[in-house]
């Protein structure tokens, strides 16, 4: 579903503070896969998944989403892409504190055409999260483990088929994450969903289905 050809990205090309974060990255990317992106601090994780988002354009090479290429496509066309088939969960969870939980999970409606039974959808997806007791909570009196299954909900709201984690896991301790894991992996299973997830941690990756290894820019 997804392919990399030859893609390279750089930072601040032909200046001084030039950086090459991605270097001629071939990757291919099955449908309904899990898969773990590792590597070190600065290795391009997060620029490879930005890329993979259609959160940012690389600098040389093509990517093929459904045999669609997009690497050029304009910033409109672009950002449609990236609302119909993508959901993003990040470490910090990134929620509105004073929103309840019922308008975090909302926020993605904001920009969708598809608003019906809008209130039943959010409840019924909370519910698989086990969420559905705090649907009127604050995101401010939710525990971190609570926190991430609402970011969870809000990245599945629109219904997209591959869900990138850029280290969900992170913030959380070794029980929580453990949790968070096996939503994905149900999502992964049950909901046919594509997960890939940015992660430090070993025990984490291993229980993805392959291992992406990223240093300097480069996948090993
Ligand atoms: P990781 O997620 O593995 O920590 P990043 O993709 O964030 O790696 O960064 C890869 C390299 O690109 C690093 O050297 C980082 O400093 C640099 N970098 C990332 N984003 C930018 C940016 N917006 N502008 C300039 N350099 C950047
Ligand atoms: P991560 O936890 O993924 O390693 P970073 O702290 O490396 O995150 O980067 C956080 C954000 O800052 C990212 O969006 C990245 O693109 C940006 N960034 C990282 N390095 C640089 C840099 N040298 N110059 C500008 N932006 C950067």
């Amino acid at each position: 579903m997804i392919e990399l050809k030859g893609i390279s990205k750089v930072y601040n090309k032909s200046k001084p503070n030039e950086v090459k974060a991605l270097q001629n990255i071939n990757l291919k990317i099955e449908a309904e896969s899990m898969l773990a992106i590792m590597g070190p601090s600065g290795s391009g994780k997060s620029t490879l998944l930005n890329i993979l988002g259609c959160l940012d354009v690389p600098t040389a090479g093509i990517y093929k989403l459904n045999n669609q290429e997009i690497q050029s496509l304009s910033q409109g066309k672009l950002a449609a892409v990236r609302n119909r088939h993508f959901g993003f969960v990040v470490q910090d969870f990134a929620l509105i504190e004073e929103y309840t939980v019922m308008k975090n999970v909302e926020i993605p409606l904001h920009y969708s055409k598809n608003k019906a039974n809008k209130k039943e959808r959010i409840l019924t997806l909370l519910d698989t999260l086990g969420m559905k007791e705090k649907a009127s909570e604050y995101a401010y009196n939710l525990s971190g483990g609570q926190r991430q299954r609402v970011a969870i909900a809000r990245a599945l709201i629109n219904n997209p088929d591959i869900i990138l984690a850029d280290e969900p896991t992170g913030a959380l301790d070794q029980e929580m994450g453990e949790q968070v894991l096996s939503i994905f992996k149900r999502i992964n299973k049950e909901q046919n969903k594509t997960v890939l997830i940015v992660t430090h941690d070993d025990k984490i990756a291993k229980q993805c289905e392959g291992i992406v290894n990223i240093v300097d820019g480069k996948i090993y």
